[in-house]
Order: structure tokens, then C-alpha cells, then sequence
């Protein structure tokens, strides 16, 4: 038997584009025990391009003057080969940015060219049960096109992020009805970490007075669950930027810890979250894209929650932003064929 006070060994995980902004905020959270326990130490392996190694070893430097104890080692590289090496988790956070004057085909070509270098590094270097989180925009094609360049992988361990969408939609809900956040759970976000994306707090819950009860019950208004909080969540990046005059990085560094740790430690009983996963065409979905799901996770495996009631609006919604998924899937099969 393990002695109680025997840590366990580290386990290797690889921030991409840690020398920007989400990864400033990332690595410190993932360093300190927020996605894999207070008892799991962790070496970090940092990628990102050549230009970007002086920056880097700033955020090296910092790293140490954390004195974080879990954090057992620290490898700051522009060489996928080094940066993939037995990693257990990856955080795909560095892509293309959309530039002036840049046609999407242009942006998804570059990410294209990334997500296929970094699958196939994947599928070379990391270990065979390694969890992939892909935050870089746009980050459900990234996540599929990364995926196939990975075949030595199961297609389940590619995953996209819109846990950010979820704890928006969460925290409005939480301050229309004047409730803390943690009361509020299993809002669910369909689709296509885009605008097209589909928040739905038809199957949500609040605890209210110790009383668990439906949103729409507590909120008693349709029409604004329909309208004006689908807007304003799909907005929230956009409303952001206008403040900050930066995207946001805090909240979308402290989403990928909370979709990371609970596909490691598993979602509570009740609980469900949402995660871009590979469709199998559950409810309308196209089939072989990222589509985000409500899931539950057990034993590090996800499950695509079954037999909710969808009605025409949602439907209609749902065919929207899977369309769209499609049409993206078309453009970047296309651009690695070319
Ligand atoms: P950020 O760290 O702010 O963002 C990184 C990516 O996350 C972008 O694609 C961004 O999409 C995406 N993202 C997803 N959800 C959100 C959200 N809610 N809010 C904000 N961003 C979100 O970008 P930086 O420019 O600061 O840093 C990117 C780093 O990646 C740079 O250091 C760059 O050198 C690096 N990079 C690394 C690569 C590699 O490791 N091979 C390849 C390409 C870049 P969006 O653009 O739509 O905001």
C-alpha cells in the first residue's frame, strides 16, 4: 500500500501559446492544483513560436518566483516534438488571430496548418490517454482537424472549449435572479463556440431557499430567456473587448481549468456540463464535427446526456449553428486536400 504521504509522480501537461494572454492566467491556476488536485504535482511544458521565446522567458521566470510547490518543472519550447513529449493533458490555446483585411478562409487555412502539425505531434509524442482542450479560435474545426491528424488517439479526447459560454450564461442568470452562482447549474450550450452558438436554460436549475427549481419557473419571463440572454451571451466576448480594449483572458484561462478538471475528476451527481465533443448526431447534430453537448463525465469519459425534450425553437437553433459547423468542416477538409 502507498504510504498517504508519497505524492504521486507529475504528470506532463503542454500549454500552446504561453507566451499570450490566456496562458498568463492559465499556467498559474494549472501550476497551483486547480484542475488536477492539491496533491497532483505537475510539469509544465510551454509551446510557443520562435518570436515569442524572450516572452516566454518572462513568463518562465515568473513561473518560479511563484514558489508554487506542485509545479516540479517548467519547459519553455518553440519544437513541437519537445513540447508533446508524454503529456497527459493539452491545452490548445495559441492560433492565428483574425487580422485586418483577413478573409476567413485565410484565418482557417493558418489554423488549419497549426491543429495539423500539432496532431500529428500529438499523435507521435504524448501519451496514447492524453486529454486535449482546444481553446484557440476557431476552436471546434481546430479541435476535428487536430483530431484526424491524431488517428493513434481516440476521437473522444479531442474536445472543444464552451465552458466559457456556459459560466456566462450561468452568471446571468445568477444576477437576474439575485442568486450566488454556485446555485445555478446545467445550462447548456449547443453548437459552435461562435455566435451561431445556441445557450439554452431550458434544462437548467436553481437552488432557491434550499428549494432546487427550473429556471425558466424562477425566471418566469420566456421571451427574455429567448432573446435578450441568448444575445447577450453570445456578445459577452465582444462587450468585453469594447471595456478592456483586450479579449478576455482571466475568465476563459479559469473555464479551460474547470472543463480540464472535470473531465479528470468527474462532474457531481446531477451535474451537467458542456463540451465541444465529436457528434455522433444526437439530437439533429451533423455527424463528425465538434458539436457542443450537455455531458456528464465518469472515469475520464464523457456521455452525450440523452432524451432531452427539444422544442421547435431550440431545433431551429440547433440546425443553425450545426450548419455552420458543417460548412466550416467543408472549408478546412478542403484546405488539407489542397
Ligand atoms: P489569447 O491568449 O488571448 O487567445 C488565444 C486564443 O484563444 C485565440 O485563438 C482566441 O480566439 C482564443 N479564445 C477562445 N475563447 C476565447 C475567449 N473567450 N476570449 C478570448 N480568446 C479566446 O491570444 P494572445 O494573442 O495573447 O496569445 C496567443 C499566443 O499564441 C501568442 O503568444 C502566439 O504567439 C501563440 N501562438 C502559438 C502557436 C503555437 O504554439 N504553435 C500558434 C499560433 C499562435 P480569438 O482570436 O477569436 O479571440
Amino acid at each position: 500500500m502507498k504510504s498517504s504521504h508519497l505524492k504521486p509522480e507529475p504528470i506532463r501537461v503542454v500549454v500552446t501559446g504561453a507566451a499570450g494572454q490566456i496562458a498568463y492566467s492559465l499556467l498559474y491556476m494549472v501550476a497551483k492544483g486547480d484542475v488536477f488536485g492539491p496533491n497532483q504535482p505537475v510539469i509544465l511544458h510551454l509551446l510557443d513560436i520562435p518570436p515569442m521565446m524572450p516572452v516566454l522567458e518572462g513568463v518562465v521566470m515568473e513561473l518560479a518566483d511563484c514558489a508554487i510547490p506542485l509545479l516540479r518543472g517548467v519547459v519553455p519550447t518553440a519544437d513541437v516534438a519537445v513540447a508533446f513529449k508524454d503529456v497527459s493533458a493539452a491545452f490548445l490555446v495559441g492560433a492565428m488571430p483574425r487580422k485586418e483585411g483577413m478573409e476567413r478562409k485565410d484565418l482557417l487555412s493558418a489554423n488549419v496548418k497549426i491543429f495539423k502539425e500539432q496532431g500529428s505531434a500529438l499523435d507521435r509524442y504524448a501519451k496514447k490517454d492524453v486529454k486535449v482542450l482546444v481553446v484557440g479560435n476557431p476552436a471546434n474545426t481546430n479541435a476535428l482537424i487536430c483530431s484526424k491528424y491524431a488517428p493513434s488517439i481516440p476521437k473522444e479526447n479531442f474536445t472543444a472549449m464552451t465552458r466559457l459560454d456556459q459560466n456566462r450564461a450561468q452568471a446571468q442568470i445568477s444576477s437576474r435572479l439575485g442568486v450566488p452562482v454556485g446555485e445555478v447549474s446545467n445550462v447548456i450550450i449547443w453548437g459552435n463556440h461562435s455566435s451561431t452558438q445556441f445557450p439554452d436554460a431550458s434544462h437548467a436549475l436553481v437552488n432557491i431557499n434550499g428549494k432546487q427549481i427550473a429556471v425558466p419557473d424562477a425566471i418566469k419571463d420566456d421571451n427574455w430567456l429567448r432573446s435578450m440572454f441568448v444575445e447577450i451571451v453570445q456578445k459577452r466576448g465582444a462587450t468585453v473587448i469594447a471595456a478592456r480594449k483586450m479579449s478576455s483572458a482571466l475568465s476563459a484561462a479559469k473555464a479551460a481549468t474547470d472543463h480540464m478538471r472535470d473531465w479528470f475528476a468527474g462532474t457531481a451527481p446531477g451535474a451537467v456540463v458542456s463540451m465541444g465533443v465529436i457528434s455522433d448526431g444526437s439530437y439533429g447534430a451533423p455527424k463528425d464535427v465538434v458539436f457542443s453537448f450537455p455531458v456528464t463525465i465518469k472515469d475520464g469519459k464523457w456521455r452525450i446526456v440523452e432524451g432531452l425534450v427539444i422544442d421547435d425553437f431550440a431545433k431551429e437553433k440547433l440546425a443553425l449553428t450545426g450548419a455552420e459547423l458543417e460548412e466550416e468542416k467543408r472549408e478546412a477538409v478542403a484546405i488539407t486536400q489542397a
